[in-house]
């Protein structure tokens, strides 16, 4: 069975219950970033426009691991929603109290917003009645939360049972399962992949998927220094764990590491914190003992400009260096601008790199830029996501 999107469904008249990603940053009582919220507009308001009978819409905020806590409610998304779709938001006290069958069967209310379902810790641990409750308020079940879409959790994977030929992907979670799958399938040749970062234990099974497909992996940042210490280079005093040290000894034994491109030169200084006058260039790859990597140099960034410019189809994940601190800043800003001027399909995925490329200024020149991160990496990595797979199949 095909995945179906939500513009397939017959929505008229039904009670929609739908699943976003609403986790959105909060400092002192606001939302310092509304990105996630604005992101599910599209779905929310073809909902509406339809003629769905109510609109029961649930979502995550935070970790209250399982505890009702005001600190984690989403009162401020469902006063920010009313704002925005000029309508009123009922949020309800908890996402399964006595009340919330009430609220939904009041004819004055339309929009309902459950309370944050992490309060209940058989969200995350995907309770069958907590799912069958969740399940209860609606006719039609609609994903549209795709970066925890890699989690088997209740309001994402366990509900889907309970709708066999009534599940659905939002607008949102179409756009990245259609963007993630120029990369996982077939993608556009030459196929070229930069990962960056700090900890190759977290990207190991991505590195190890895209050197299957890539016809070349840039690897930047501090995941460079194992894989540069493998091959016998000196790495100083950059972050080089011995965990790492090992998965990249073990990366570069196997043939496809050919594809693998490292820094030739770096940008290193004796502390992060160093003064800028302090921050030098080491033309050799090798670093002196008691300095540290914090980024690419300049000739690495000339020779990853030049390979990148035959890619028709570029996945990155992960700064180059330190970026958050200016003067580690340039190898990153230069692999975004690298990447926004190529005549290719463009795939940004995880938080950093994300940030990265927002900072960049370039964001409007990268042809998709994922709003999950873990999901994206679990679907590189597999091809699928649970929540997807869910969808489509059921469980
Ligand atoms: P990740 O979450 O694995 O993508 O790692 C992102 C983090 O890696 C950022 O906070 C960067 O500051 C950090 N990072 C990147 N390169 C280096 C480096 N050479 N030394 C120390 N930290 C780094």
């Amino acid at each position: 069975m095909a995945l179906k999107y939500i513009d397939e469904a017959k929505i008229a008249g039904q009670k929609v219950i739908a699943r976003f990603d609403f986790n959105v940053p909060i400092k002192n009582g606001k939302i310092t970033d509304t990105t996630r919220v604005d992101s599910a507009l599209p779905t929310i308001k073809y909902i509406l426009d339809q003629g769905a009978s109510k609109l029961i819409m649930m979502s995550h905020l935070g970790r209250p691991d399982g505890q009702i806590n005001p600190k984690y409610s989403l009162n401020l998304v469902a006063t920010y929603l009313a704002e925005k779709l000029g309508q009123d938001v009922v949020l309800t006290e908890t996402a399964i109290d006595s009340s919330v069958k009430g609220i939904i069967n009041l004819p004055k209310h339309k929009i309902i917003l459950l309370e944050n379902v992490r309060f209940h810790s058989e969200e995350e641990d995907n309770g069958a009645d907590f799912a069958k409750t969740l399940a209860s308020y609606g006719d039609i079940y609609v994903n549209d939360a795709f970066g925890t879409s890699h989690r088997k959790h209740a309001s994402v994977y366990g509900i889907t049972q309970f709708f066999k030929n009534n599940s659905y992907g939002g607008f949102l979670l179409k756009q990245e399962v259609v963007a993630l799958m120029k990369i996982t399938d077939n993608p556009t040749r030459p196929f070229m992949a930069i990962v960056g970062g700090a900890k190759i234990a977290d990207k190991i099974k991505t590195l190890e998927r895209l050197l299957v497909n890539v016809d070349a992996l840039f690897i930047g940042g501090a995941m460079a220094y194992p894989f540069l210490k493998a091959q016998g280079k000196k790495v100083g005093k950059s972050l080089c764990s011995d965990g790492d040290y090992d998965l990249a000894k073990k990366i570069l034994a196997q043939n496809s590491s050919s594809k693998i491109v490292l820094p030739i030169d770096h940008i290193i200084a004796n502390s992060p914190e160093a003064a800028a006058g302090a921050v030098e260039v080491c033309k050799s790859v090798d670093i002196p003992d008691d300095m540290i990597g914090f980024d690419i140099g300049p000739e690495t960034i000339k020779l990853y400009q030049q390979k990148l410019s035959a890619a028709k189809t570029v996945f990155w994940n992960g700064p180059m260096g330190m970026f958050e601190n200016e003067n580690f800043a340039k190898g990153t800003f230069e692999v975004a601008r690298a990447l926004a001027n190529l005549n290719a399909f463009t795939l940004v995925g995880g938080g950093d790199s994300v940030s990265a490329v927002n900072k960049s200024g370039v964001a409007s020149k990268i042809s998709h830029i994922s709003t999950g991160g873990g999901a994206s990496l679990e679907f590189i990595e597999q091809g699928q996501l649970p929540g997807i797979q869910a969808l489509k199949f059921g469980i």
